[in-house]
């Protein structure tokens, strides 16, 4: 079954949910990296793209924040795109944790098998693995390259942030060491922790944002440059990633309630994909107690439920 919804009514929706929650103060910036502390709490935007390349924004989706764990994903497509989907699984997994994202304890309880590139010990796990190995500026240049490719446009590093972030990750360094306690981190851990922190501190838009998650909606396939950034059957793998832990321990409430796999991060931004229709983005500063920013939930959830996005819905969107 089909159902056809109209551009106009995508626009009215968007620019309802943002006036609708553009006034709500629940929630408070992360505190535990001091940059992100500092950033205005009422900036709020919100970001379409269609996989036609059409955008629609609403409020600040031009400003660059911290993309903070939504990288997590962009670094899982470059590990895919080296390495296949077979062996992301072997030498990470693709398993959610039910823990918080930077748990040790998931490490402990999980060292015989791998878990998942989307949570903190899997994401400095995926920069062991980017190639080439044991050579950091290379790494660093193949993940802006993927950045800037699923993106359609560069990001750009927020040095303020990388630095506050690299004098404040005590814990980040334990979880680097402890997967080379149990072999399972494949380069360098100081030189893979420093790549997942400065990788986290890439500057971002939710246009940005948007234009990725379209690309994965759409095989691959950046529908603003053109370019096919990955192989089309990499594109489920992503997707169902992400579905599975882009909440962090709040996933399925988060599946329950938006029908949208989507990815947050603790500076604000929350990166969704709706397979085959749009990639979805939104950012405000304040989150709530599991990182998960409060407004830019609201807004996708709003707009999922509005239009009628849910992806375990029975019918096939079309936005004409
Ligand atoms: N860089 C942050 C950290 O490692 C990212 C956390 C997040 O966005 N959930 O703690």
């Amino acid at each position: 079954m089909k159902k056809t919804i109209s551009h106009a009514q995508v626009e009215k929706t968007v620019e309802e949910a943002y006036r609708k929650f553009k006034d709500n103060t629940e929630g408070k910036n992360a505190d535990y990296i001091p940059y992100l502390a500092n950033i205005d709490k009422n900036l709020f935007g919100i970001s379409l793209c269609l996989v036609n390349g059409k955008t629609i924004q609403a409020g600040d989706s031009g400003y660059r924040f911290g993309i903070e764990s939504v990288s997590k994903v962009l670094t899982a497509i470059l590990v895919l795109r080296q390495y296949g989907a077979e062996q992301l699984l072997d030498k990470i997994g693709a398993d959610a944790t039910g823990l918080p994202f930077n748990s040790i304890m998931a490490i402990l309880l999980e060292n015989d098998h791998p878990s998942t590139p989307l949570v903190n010990a899997g994401a400095i796990a995926a920069d062991s693995m980017v190639k080439p190995v044991g050579k950091s500026d290379e790494k660093w240049k193949a993940i802006v390259d993927n950045v800037t490719e699923l993106c359609g446009s560069a990001p750009q590093l927020i040095e303020e942030l990388y630095k506050s972030e690299s004098e404040t990750n005590f814990n980040n360094r334990s979880i680097a060491w402890l997967l080379k306690n149990f072999n399972r981190i494949y380069d360098d851990p100081d030189l893979s922790l420093d790549l997942y922190t400065r990788q986290c501190s890439l500057g971002i838009t939710a246009e940005q944002l948007a234009i990725c998650g379209a690309t994965i909606a759409n095989g691959g396939k950046n529908p603003v440059t053109g370019k096919q950034v990955f192989d089309e059957s990499l594109s489920p793998k992503i997707t169902s990633l992400v579905a599975t832990v882009g909440f962090y321990e709040h996933t399925g409430d988060w599946l329950y309630t938006s029908g949208i796999p989507a990815k947050t991060g603790v500076g604000g931004g929350i990166m969704g994909i709706v397979p085959g229709v749009m990639g979805i983005a939104a950012f405000a500063p304040p989150i709530d107690g599991s990182g998960n920013s409060v407004k830019a939930q609201l807004a996708i959830q709003y707009i999922a439920n509005e239009l009628g996005l849910n992806v375990f819905n029975r019918y096939f969107i079309s936005i004409e």
